[in-house]
């Protein structure tokens, strides 16, 4: 057990990694002589943050040599015509997935947006029918951070079997997926997963062989949480404003510097997790042009 110094589980390395195999296999595909995968993202508005994310799946979609696409909408545009961009893409067979960039606007049902997607394009994970599948450990697309959190877990080499996972947050996107995944035979966690209802929250956590903070509340994980030599995983993704030239810093769920020393390996933010959800979605992509999950 280490007490000062944690292994860094770097996200961006492996991330870098897996981006490589997947250039190699689009090389492959391509000559071969066949198109490459491609990757739609649908935006609705002209939110920063959601701005940001598209423009970065689309720049990594382009560097694994995939034709990636972004289908831009005005906050205004109605539901009715989302729905009939969604029909034609279910439709058009040179799109093989394709992400609805949440959040949208309000006046628009995320729900039933979500819904009308064609589950074998669905390359999000977020369909009712994938998170079913996924439930029942059938061939499906993971939830991309989910996906990418159980990837580097993997790929850092890290125990899970029969350890006591604590996954804070359980939201439909990342804490309930992430608590189910590390349940399922083969990872073999005990898991407790924690909410805003979830009464001594701080012995829990201190129990946790393996902590993961999806929470979105910035150094919400301190020192007094953590048991000395816990795995921890920070989800979180938060901009502080500062004086620094940028004008804001990047921190995560976890107060890193008070906890990193009591850790036997933790995720820095940023360049541990977050590249490492891109890269799964990157993933989901190449199994759908393979048709791996769905077979028609
Ligand atoms: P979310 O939908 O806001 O869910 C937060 C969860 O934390 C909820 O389940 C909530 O409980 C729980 N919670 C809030 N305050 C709490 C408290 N004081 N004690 C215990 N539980 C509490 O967030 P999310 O979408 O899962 O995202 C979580 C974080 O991960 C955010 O910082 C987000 O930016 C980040 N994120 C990062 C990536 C990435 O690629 N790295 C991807 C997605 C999200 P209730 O259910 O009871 O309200």
């Amino acid at each position: 057990m280490s007490e000062k110094s944690p292994i860094l589980i770097d996200g961006k390395l492996i991330a870098a990694t897996i981006k490589e195999e997947i250039k190699k296999e689009v090389a492959d595909i391509l000559d071969h002589g066949q198109r490459p995968p491609h990757l739609v993202a649908v935006l609705v508005g002209d939110d920063g943050a959601s701005l940001s994310y598209v423009k970065s799946k689309e720049k990594q979609s382009q560097e694994v040599g995939f034709t990636s696409s972004v289908y831009r909408f005005p906050e205004n545009i109605s539901e009715k015509e989302l729905l009939e961009t969604i029909d034609f893409l279910n439709k058009d067979n040179e799109v093989d997935g394709y992400i609805v960039q949440m959040p949208l606007p309000k006046h628009i049902d995320s729900r039933k947006v979500t819904e009308h997607i064609d589950p074998r394009k669905d390359v999000d994970g977020f369909h009712p029918v994938n998170a079913g599948r996924m439930m029942l450990s059938l061939p499906c697309y993971l939830p991309a951070t989910p996906y990418g959190i159980i990837t580097l877990i993997e790929r850092a080499g890290i125990e899970t079997s029969g350890k006591h996972c604590v996954v804070l947050g359980r939201s439909d996107i990342v804490g309930t997926p992430m608590a189910l995944l590390m349940s399922r035979k083969g990872k073999d966690c005990t898991v407790t997963l924690c909410h805003s209802k979830t009464q001594n929250l701080k012995e829990i956590c201190a129990s946790a062989d393996i902590l993961i903070a999806a929470i979105g509340k910035p150094a919400f994980v301190t020192e007094d949480m953590v048991k000395p030599g816990a795995v921890v995983i920070d989800v979180g993704i938060h901009r502080i404003k500062d004086d620094s030239e940028k004008g804001y810093y990047v921190t995560g769920d976890v107060d890193y510097k008070a906890v990193a020393p009591k850790c036997s390996s933790i995720t820095p933010v940023p360049g541990g997790v977050g590249p490492m959800t891109i890269v799964s979605l990157l993933t989901n992509t190449l199994k759908a042009y393979k048709k791996e999950v769905y077979k028609d």
